[in-house]
């Protein structure tokens, strides 16, 4: 392709997305398809002749379409908010077209410098004190598993450089709620502490981590010879929006010389808002946290930001040297390979530099308080209409409901939630999550898509009345 054929298409598909995002709300928001019916569209075998660039993009409408679950839909209630800020995939595409990759400060200046930038706005949009540095990683994953690797690190004086965990006298243990996103077991698992050494600290009636247990827990590994590594607290668990008390989470691990890394993947972007700050009052404690510009904020996938108040410290565990990465700049710059688990990197920076010019803070700041104020307003809807249950308390977007039917309980209400909700998915109208609570099933309602007003909240409202009537009535039909 050359460039004015890249010019010619490229047109086309800024058309084309132009057009997906205008006409997404007549599109069923959860894919109908069958498993394998999108493959089995698809050659089994690549063309052995160039194609028609029009080709593709006609087999994107014909094939792939039809074939997603629609996340920029204004009726996407699922899993969460992610990816929404159409200049934000302006600054993705310009990323991939400029074609630049950051090895070290040298092999890309404004990528280093940009990112040291955008990450730093955020910092001061979420009033994390000036000690705190950012990087952009892919995913909380990864920034998760980075946060404990640093602490294996500190609680071992550096045992990579001996004879790493298993050199290790006493076994190192990691700490997080039952509440914890899955990826904090996977990461403590990767980074070699082993399930043996993951503590489950047990939570309160709003599901968060009770600090007395977290020191009990703590005391009891002390007195068995072990010794307590890193916790990992929560701000807007996945399940609920619960928050873990970070100041009290943060003066027991400060006692205890434990690190302290939080996971606000999707909550940290409610920081911006002054009013949402007590959430995580304490964070100035915390030697890690992890925040998700890619979901409620709204940058394009991939964009988890990942702030430590000890750099040094970090670089110190990431770092490889070799000589065909150091340059003469190296003492005056930042290499972000140091800042983390890959060597080359992307130029991620662009679209949430894109992202926060586009909407200004301001503008960030509206939107959110738009949807916390529709969660709310869905919150009393159902908390007001028998025999609805609002499950949780609602401090952000994501509203835990059942309805349930006098007379249903245990497998039966379980089996009563997950056909409503199938029923909903399927219809197409609306796509909600359904998720374990305290060993029953129900459902998150997870408000925040950008194209997502009042009115579909509503129509959301009015669709799984419906869907649970519905299925309430063929049970007692049948
Ligand atoms: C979404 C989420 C994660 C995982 O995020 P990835 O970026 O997909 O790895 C972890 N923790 C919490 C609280 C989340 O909301």
């Amino acid at each position: 392709m050359d460039h004015e054929e890249f010019r010619r298409q490229g047109h086309l598909v800024v058309d084309w997305i132009a057009d997906y995002r205008a006409r997404v709300a007549d599109l069923p928001v959860m894919s109908p398809v069958e498993p394998g019916a999108v493959r089995a569209q698809l050659p089994p075998t690549p063309p052995e002749q160039p194609e028609a660039f029009a080709a593709v993009l006609a087999d994107l409408d014909r094939i792939v379409l039809p074939g997603l679950s629609h996340w920029q839909h204004p009726r996407f209630f699922g899993f969460f908010p992610a990816n929404g800020s159409l200049a934000s995939v302006l600054g993705d595409v310009l990323s991939t077209g400029l074609g630049a990759l950051g090895l070290s400060w040298q092999s890309s200046p404004a990528l280093t410098e940009v990112e040291e930038v955008v990450t730093d706005w955020v910092r001061q949009m979420v009033a994390l004190p000036e000690e705190f540095s950012g990087v952009i990683q892919d995913t909380a994953s990864t920034s998760t598993l980075v946060a404990l690797l640093c602490a294996r690190e500190r609680a071992s004086g550096y045992s990579l450089a001996r004879g790493g965990l298993q050199g290790e006298g006493a076994p190192l243990v990691v700490y997080a709620s039952a509440h914890a996103h899955s990826s904090v077991d996977k990461a403590a698992l990767l980074a070699g502490f082993g399930r043996d050494n993951l503590r489950r600290v047990a939570t309160d009636a709003r599901h968060a981590m009770r600090p007395d247990a977290l020191a009990e827990a703590i005391a009891a590994d002390l007195a068995a010879g072990r010794r307590p590594c890193a916790v990992v607290a929560t701000t807007g668990t996945t399940t609920t929006t619960a928050l873990d008390p970070i100041a009290d989470i943060a003066a027991v691990a400060r006692q205890a010389g434990v690190w302290l890394h939080v996971d606000a993947a999707m909550a940290g972007s409610a920081m911006i808002l002054p009013e949402c700050r007590w959430m995580w009052q304490g964070i100035e404690g915390a030697d890690s946290l992890v925040l998700n510009a890619h979901k409620w904020l709204g940058a394009a996938f991939d964009c988890s930001l990942y702030y430590v108040r000890d750099p040094e410290h970090l670089v110190r565990v990431m770092s490889t040297n070799p000589s065909y990465l150091q340059s003469a700049v190296d003492s005056r710059v930042k290499n972000l390979r140091d800042w983390g688990i890959p060597l080359g990197r992307r130029f991620r920076a662009l679209k949430l530099w894109c992202l926060i010019r586009e909407a200004g803070v301001a503008g960030l700041q509206a939107r959110l308080r738009r949807d916390l104020a529709n969660a709310a307003w869905l919150a009393a809807e159902v908390a007001a209409t028998e025999p609805w249950r609002v499950l949780a308390p609602v401090p952000l977007q994501t509203v835990c409901v059942r309805h349930e039917p006098a007379g249903l309980a245990g497998e039966a209400l379980d089996r009563h939630t997950l056909a409503w909700v199938d029923r909903v998915n399927r219809s197409g109208d609306a796509y909600v999550t359904p998720a374990m609570l305290g060993g029953r099933w129900m459902v998150r309602l997870s408000v925040g898509a950008i194209p997502t007003e009042r009115e579909h909240v509503a129509d959301l409202w009015r669709v799984i009345q419906d869907a649970a009537a519905q299925t309430a009535e063929g049970r007692g039909r049948a």
